[in-house]
């Protein structure tokens, strides 16, 4: 009984969160109704078509995870999602698999954007990386080229946002993009097409 009351507590103070009060299904589903958080640009060139295997919190690699997965050939460009700066990069693994030792092989990019949020693009082919630390880079620009590296079972590219919720604490976020039906939560299982 105790323990029941302290979890109802921990579920009060979950609902004092601004988005994070929303359940991924609400947010989806458009209950996030002042929602002034940024629009992100799918992170590809104008015009593609992409297919979103993996969506928020999906169950096969992101049970309870804020994070997406865009299933694309190898070598496809990816674009920054949002203008920041490159604080890292990594494009010397040629490796990728379900090992758990797979973990530790990925390429990738991590972009901060001005509200020190931070955008990691997963899974990049072996050198490429088109970016390098430091680099200012804008929405749209081309930064990288897709593969699959790291813990991944077939070419795609892993793509979360981490900042602070309403609390301050630090989490994925959920990220609103611009597609062909506007500006949305992502939903797994369906085509996108990129617009900016
Ligand atoms: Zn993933």
């Amino acid at each position: 009984m105790r323990f029941l009351f302290f979890s109802y507590l921990c579920f009060l103070c979950l609902a004092l969160h601004a988005q994070s009060r929303y359940t991924t299904r609400q947010l989806l589903n458009g209950r996030f109704k002042n929602d002034s958080s940024y629009i992100y640009s799918l992170p590809f060139e104008t015009g593609k078509k992409v297919f979103l295997i993996q969506g928020y919190e999906t169950i096969f690699s992101h049970k309870g995870e804020r994070s997406l997965d865009f299933k694309i050939r190898k070598g496809t460009t990816i674009c920054a999602a949002r203008a920041g700066v490159v604080t890292a990069v990594r494009q010397d693994s040629d490796k990728g698999g379900l090992k758990p030792e797979n973990l530790a092989d990925g390429n990738y990019i991590i972009i901060q954007h001005n509200d020190s949020s931070t955008a990691w693009y997963w899974h990049l082919k072996k050198n490429g990386v088109l970016v390098q630390e430091g680099d200012s880079v804008q929405e749209g620009q081309p930064i990288g080229l897709s593969g699959n590296t790291g813990f991944s079972a077939f070419p795609h590219l892993h793509f979360e946002v981490q900042g602070r919720d309403a609390t301050g604490n630090y989490t994925r976020l959920a990220t609103r993009f611009y597609t062909q039906h506007g500006p949305i939560y992502l939903s797994p299982l369906r085509f996108y097409r990129t617009r900016r």
